[in-house]
């Protein structure tokens, strides 16, 4: 295992990152080009692109669920010859890249701005070794994933890249826990909204009295440190203390958490539940969906809550 630079990935919750990877590495290289790759799906035919020597592909691997992942970025697992991956991506997902070398590049959120620069500068030497390199990261590598950035040092490094989209957490961590990021009885509109900015400050520019009145569903990453403040904000700017709202925490893996409470009383249920990031945060009546939504409750037995949880009084499809 290697890890790009002594400052990066840290934290104690990348720490143990690296030792859970690190063990199986040498295994991994042994099975390198022999056509036996056991855990790996079959990709259905098709002209998949190939990964040439000396471009960066940059991809989303979804929001934990390793059957999240495209088949573009199985294609990419497969043919890489190093993957750089994110604190966020599941280790399942990198038992599909046997061959390649995996470099963890963790980064958790408020850190300073040099490190992303690292980061990228280490692409860019890997793609000039001649490197088939795959930069991994969690959800969608341009939702907040600083994915545009690495992509922009890339090019200007003269770097080919390919960009592999990827299912991001605010969408699809949403519907594994029953929440229809739009529904037409509820909203037209969806805001989505990064919970600090780079210095790990709540964003100073972000209008939140517009975006309080201008979007019936917001939805916040990176939330949870500044929960209160952002719960203060939509409050000042005229949501009800009554609002719904879900906080998923390690949404689409095994430990996925769903707390359903209100602007008024998030704050003491997400300390009352102990959550701790990564969590989606979805601020609007779509949270009430998850009553008659909520398929992973259901598919263990629960029945569903409510049939009808905005009061319509119809059937869903006679609008
Ligand atoms: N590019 C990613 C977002 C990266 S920012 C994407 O498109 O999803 C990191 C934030 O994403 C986390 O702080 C959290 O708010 C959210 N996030 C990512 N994966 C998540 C998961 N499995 N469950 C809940 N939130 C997640």
């Amino acid at each position: 295992m290697r890890v790009i630079g002594a400052t990066i990935g840290s934290s104690a919750d990348d720490g143990n990152r690296q030792s859970q990877v690190a063990t199986p590495l040498s295994l991994r290289h042994k099975s390198r080009h022999n056509g036996c790759m056991d855990n790996a799906p079959p990709l259905p035919g098709h002209d998949w692109p190939i990964m040439q020597p000396g471009w960066v592909w940059l991809c989303g691997a979804g929001p934990g669920d390793p059957g999240l992942l495209t088949l573009h970025a199985l294609n990419a697992l497969r043919q890489a010859d190093v993957v750089i991956y994110d604190a966020l991506v599941q280790e399942a997902i990198l038992d599909w890249a046997p061959q390649a070398e995996l470099i963890y590049a963790g980064k958790r959120g408020g850190k300073p701005s040099a490190k992303q620069r690292d980061i990228s500068l280490r692409l860019v030497d890997l793609a000039r070794a001649g490197k088939r390199v795959l930069r991994l990261k969690g959800g969608d590598p341009f939702v907040f994933g600083r994915g545009g950035e690495e992509a922009q040092t890339l090019v200007q490094h003269g770097v080919p890249i390919r960009i592999i989209p990827g299912i991001s957490a605010g969408i699809g961590g949403l519907a594994y826990a029953g929440i229809p990021v739009t529904h037409r009885d509820v909203n037209q509109s969806v805001t989505f909204v990064t919970g600090h900015d780079q210095s790990g400050n709540t964003p100073g520019n972000l209008d939140w009295a517009s975006i309080s009145k201008g979007s019936q569903v917001i939805v916040i990453y990176m939330g949870m440190k500044h929960i209160a403040q952002i719960a203060g904000h939509l409050i000042a700017a005229g949501r009800s203390l009554h609002e719904p709202v879900a906080v998923v925490t390690t949404a689409t893996t095994q430990d996925q958490h769903v707390l359903e409470t209100t602007l008024g009383t998030i704050v003491d249920d997400i300390a009352a539940a102990k959550l701790e990031p990564p969590a989606i945060i979805c601020v609007g009546q779509s949270v009430l969906m998850r009553q008659v939504l909520d398929w992973q409750g259901m598919a263990a037995g629960a029945p569903a809550r409510n049939l009808d949880p905005l009061g319509r009084g119809r059937a869903a499809e006679s609008a």
